[in-house]
């Protein structure tokens, strides 16, 4: 590190183009390669990469040359992809079907320091980067502005383990194209669009009639497969009756045949491994054991290779809140998706899986420890935790901000808080202010309104909340990262990683 003490030294007296003589260092990122001394420092704000040294990749980093042979460099796109080329644990990996993996989504950015503390040394993998099309577009990001995030974050905590990326909720195939090319490690494709809701819902006599109009050869092949047989899969017993079969038929022959394609003409194609997700949760159409087993049996026929699969699960798996529903009833079905997800060599993928406490043991039980879980939210609500504990005003401004546009973003989420029991903020002490990230409306309100907020731009053009969050977060950047590993830590704790 001796080396880059002059550097230090100069952005400490203010002689780079930086006007503070606050320096954080970050002691984790320190590291030699190539001739190449790195380190990652934080200004204000900003973080920067110091690099003292010669060679390939000295030449290679963009930064202001501040010493002889001594460059600061801001954390670039070009800059990230400089790193991907020499050190590889900064490229996103994929982790197949026999490790426990978390989505820890992070749309601010900010969080990945946090994951990293909270996953290491733990049983888990962590899926870093992990943002629906829905979230980046509510947030104005794109796909590498998460990938820049999460690559900068392991480099700044030197985390050489590994960790994935996902195109999260992809339904459109140019999405898929441009998650591929841009390097994610996982694709989980959304087939919701593809499956007919009308038919779960449908009398039995619809289910028929709609059935029927099927060409012969389709229905035969069905029929030939699965009518009146009874399958056994690692010990649970399956049978396929007329009404049954036409309903599953109904529900997921298009979306089946669009996995199908997709694995074929991308997946597949691609020579480095990628963990491909199949997503049939966003849907009203919870995903019975039967249905589940048709489609993974169709997939399995079709020499589609999943590496996890989300079915819809009985219950509500509301944002941010824990597990609404039947706890006996859960069990029993989950037991079984687990059972089948085994039986065909992929693992349960278990959405809006943050702050689900009451069923994390049971997902740990059945899974066998082998499972997929995502959380995105929570993240963000535990920024807005440090915002309370240290901004009481600022974060006032936000939750009165959040109660008058709560409705606009219905149309984006089902969520079903009682606002009207939230505590009125003019009744709550600046100190108790971040008691309402523990109460499970205030959290929905917050959730969701993420998009609005950090969106939200006064007459003058002026983000009202963005620009000054951003740096409180960044000043309470210690803050955030505790409050991450004590609660995505609670998760990982109660999952058994
Ligand atoms: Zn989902």
């Amino acid at each position: 590190m001796e080396k880059l003490i002059p550097i230090i030294e100069l952005l400490k007296q203010g002689k780079v183009a930086v006007d503070t003589t606050d320096v954080k260092v970050y002691e984790k990122s320190n590291t030699k390669h190539d001739n190449v001394q790195m380190l990652m420092v934080k200004l204000e704000s900003n973080k920067y990469i110091l690099a003292v040294g010669s060679g390939p990749l000295y030449d290679e980093l963009t930064g202001e040359e501040v010493i002889k042979k001594g460059k600061v460099c801001s954390l670039t796109h070009e800059n990230r992809l400089v790193l991907n080329r020499y050190f590889d644990y900064t490229v996103p990996r994929a982790f197949g079907t026999k490790v426990a993996t978390i989505g820890l989504g992070d749309r601010l950015g900010l969080a990945s320091p946090g994951h990293i503390e909270t996953v290491r040394d733990r049983n888990v993998s962590p899926v870093l980067a992990q943002q629906s099309i829905r979230e980046l577009s509510l947030t104005n990001r794109t796909m590498n502005d998460i990938l820049d995030a999460a690559a900068f974050a392991v480099f700044q905590e030197g985390y050489e383990d590994g960790y994935g990326a996902d195109g999260d909720h992809i339904k459109e195939e140019s999405d898929i194209r441009h998650a591929l090319s841009l390097g994610m490690s996982m694709i989980t494709l959304d087939c919701s669009e593809q499956i007919d809701k009308t038919a779960e819902e449908a009398s039995s006599e619809t289910v028929q009639i709609e059935y029927n109009k099927l060409p012969e050869d389709i229905k035969i092949r069905y029929e030939d497969h699965y009518l009146n047989k009874t399958f056994q899969v690692n010990g649970l017993s399956l049978t396929f009756d007329n009404i049954s079969l036409m309903r599953n038929v109904l529900l997921y022959h298009t979306a089946i045949k669009y996995m199908t394609h997709v694995y074929n003409k991308y997946i597949s194609k691609e020579n480095r491994p990628i963990d491909f997700e199949i997503s049939i949760d966003e849907t009203e159409t919870i995903t019975s054991p039967l249905s589940h087993f048709f489609v993974a049996n169709e997939l399995s026929q079709k020499n589609v290779k999943l590496v996890s699969l989300a079915p819809k699960f009985c219950g509500e798996f509301q944002k941010g809140i824990d597990y609404i529903g039947d706890l006996e009833q859960f069990e029993k079905e989950l037991s079984e998706h687990a059972l089948i997800a085994e039986h065909f060599g992929y693992k349960l993928s278990i959405h809006s899986g943050s702050d689900k406490f009451k069923v994390f043991p049971i997902i740990a039980k059945y899974t066998k420890g082998v499972f997929h879980v995502k959380t995105a939210g929570t993240n963000w609500l535990e920024a807005i935790r440090v915002i309370a504990k240290t901004n009481p005003s600022f974060y006032r401004k936000m939750h009165e901000f959040a109660l008058e546009h709560f409705e606009e973003t219905l149309k984006y989420y089902h969520v079903t808080p009682d606002l009207d029991g939230v505590q009125p903020l003019e009744n709550v002490a600046d100190t108790d202010l971040p008691d309402y990230m523990n109460d499970d409306a205030a959290r929905q309100l917050f959730h969701v309104t993420y998009g609005l907020i950090l969106t939200h731009k006064d007459d003058s053009g002026d983000y009202v909340f963005k620009d000054d969050f951003f740096k409180m977060l960044s000043k309470h950047e210690t803050e955030y990262t505790d409050e991450l590993v004590r609660h995505i830590g609670r998760h990982a704790d109660m999952l058994g990683l």
